[in-house]
């Protein structure tokens, strides 16, 4: 595998829409900042309403010509897709570097997922199927349901994954049937350029997928636009309020997969070497924490508390805290310097509320000019505290101890939230149990992960949201049956 280098040129950002790369919109220019550094890295054209429109209009041309194409040229095109995402692996995880500062060694990871998602749904491209229903009684019917595309579907993504969201969104809403309209953050412009060349180059015809950049009001006037038929959102609860309000004007559905506070319950016969270190470095060492389904409440029977504690501390030490492209560092900025102040001031007042600072808890006295946050560990969290409820997004591992497994389900199920939950035991009694009695879209036992494997669907319950993304499920996230009955004299 090509490594990725150190290589800090960004390339020219556009609005694709229909085909057309324009470097300039009506929504004026926001300027990239490298969260690493702090500097100034070049323009993102943002779009207003009119160039959300083009957009729009532009997939709406594209879909008659696209749904009619034979579905396993379909499955090819998108195949190839996901065949030059491998050819250029090295280059899109650079550019996911430049986009939020997440470290080197976890873009070259993330962009093979995208792959895999995308070649696994170019796979159902040419197999979604119907059913014929039993005859009536008069025998002069033939009923049958016909999955079908909405149309245009518009996609809206965040900044903390946007290369792994193209692969659970845009590949299925394409290999549907449907025309797109992407928006990603304009935090993160760079590696969705890139991968905007590589549909051209795929063959996928022009006006199929459309990009805009831009924030809010690029977003809002997406979600609304008459011709856009469904919406497939990630990012935060507050803002899938306003996106579900504007969607009740038009009844238009929507699926919406937004944050957790997602528990991992930890037994006294748990595997600690794995369950430790898995929970430790995906909570801390995944894009600095701002995962949504990463286990960031540790959830530890009393028994074997203190030796989590001195295991957690051990591996902590051992984090580097640093640019990016740096093989050794494992702690990568958070997305901004806003981010990084609301992360400290919920540190500071989990001490208020009584939790204890294990370690971290400061900004690194040698990394200033970059968003930066010591890995952080906080034991004894009350779990009805702020942090025992409220999804941080950044390095912030909280720990609590149970007794019995009454209380550690009730502690695990206690938030709004309901993306994941991770289980260790080696009771298969108490596994059942336990994912039985676990509220969330996911239970992940003994190690396993969400998202990693494409053919399980993934998606929340609660504020973390409804539709899901993965296997047959996610597929039909973009399509609507249609039922059809014929008759006919056939005596
Ligand atoms: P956010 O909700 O602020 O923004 C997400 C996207 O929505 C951005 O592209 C933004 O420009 C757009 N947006 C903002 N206001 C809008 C509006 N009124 N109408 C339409 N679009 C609008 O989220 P964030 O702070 O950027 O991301 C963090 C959140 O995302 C966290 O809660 C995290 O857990 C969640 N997340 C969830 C998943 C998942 O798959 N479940 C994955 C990654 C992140």
């Amino acid at each position: 595998m090509t490594a990725v280098v150190s290589d800090l040129r960004v390339p020219i950002v556009h609005l694709h829409i229909g085909g057309e790369a324009r470097t300039s919109g009506s929504g004026g220019v926001h300027q990239h900042v490298y969260p690493a550094t702090g500097e100034v890295q070049g323009p993102v054209p943002l779009a207003g309403p009119d160039d959300v429109d083009a957009a729009v209009r532009a997939a709406h041309a594209a879909y008659p010509q696209w749904r009619a194409l034979r579905p396993a040229e379909r499955a090819r095109v998108l195949r190839r897709l996901g065949e030059l995402m491998e050819r250029d692996t090295a280059e899109i995880a650079r550019l996911s570097v430049l986009d939020n500062g997440m470290s080197a060694a976890m873009s070259q990871p993330l962009v093979g997922i995208m792959a895999n998602w995308t070649s696994y749904y170019a796979g159902w491209a040419d197999k979604v199927e119907g059913r014929v229903t039993s005859f009536p009684a008069n025998q002069r019917e033939l009923a049958y349901s016909m999955p079908e595309p909405y149309g245009v579907v518009g996609i809206i993504l965040t900044w903390n994954g946007p290369v792994v969201s193209v692969g659970m969104k845009l590949i299925p809403a394409l290999a549907a049937g449907n025309t797109v309209v992407m928006k990603p953050s304009e935090l993160t412009p760079y590696a969705t350029e890139h991968l905007m060349g590589l549909v051209k180059e795929a063959g996928i015809p022009d006006g199929v997928v459309n990009l805009v950049l831009g924030g809010p009001q690029t977003g809002d006037a997406l979600v609304r636009h008459p011709l856009v038929q469904k919406v497939s959102f990630t990012g935060g609860p507050a803002t899938a309020r306003k996106i579900l309000a504007a969607c009740a004007e038009s009844l238009k559905p929507a699926v919406l997969e937004l944050g957790g506070k997602s528990a991992n319950v930890l037994f006294p016969d748990a595997d600690l070497d794995t369950a430790v270190a898995v929970n430790t470095f995906s909570v801390l060492g995944t894009l600095a924490g701002q995962g949504c389904a990463i286990p960031s409440r540790m959830i530890v029977h009393n028994d074997i508390y203190d030796d989590v504690v001195e295991r957690v501390l051990a591996i902590v030490g051992g984090m580097h805290c640093g640019d990016p492209f740096d093989p050794a560092s494992v702690i990568s900025p958070v997305v901004t310097r806003e981010a990084q102040q609301r992360i400290l001031a919920m540190i500071e007042r989990a001490q208020a509320d009584g939790a204890k600072l294990l370690t971290g808890g400061r900004a690194p006295s040698h990394l200033t000019n970059g968003f930066f946050v010591e890995p952080t560990v906080l034991g004894d969290v009350d779990p009805n505290s702020e942090l025992g409820q409220i999804e941080v997004f950044g390095p912030v591992l909280s720990l609590m101890r149970f007794q019995t497994e009454e209380q550690a389900i009730e502690m695990a199920n206690s938030t709004d939230y309901g993306l994941a939950s991770y289980v260790y035991t080696k009771d298969i009694d108490r596994i059942q149990r336990m994912v039985s009695a676990l509220q969330a879209g996911g239970v992940y036992v003994n190690g396993a992960t969400p998202v990693t494997g494409c053919e399980l669907a993934f998606g929340g319950i609660g504020i973390s949201g409804y539709g899901r993304e993965g296997g047959e499920e996610g597929l039909f996230e973009f399509l609507r049956t249609k039922a059809v009955g014929i008759g006919g004299n056939w005596a």
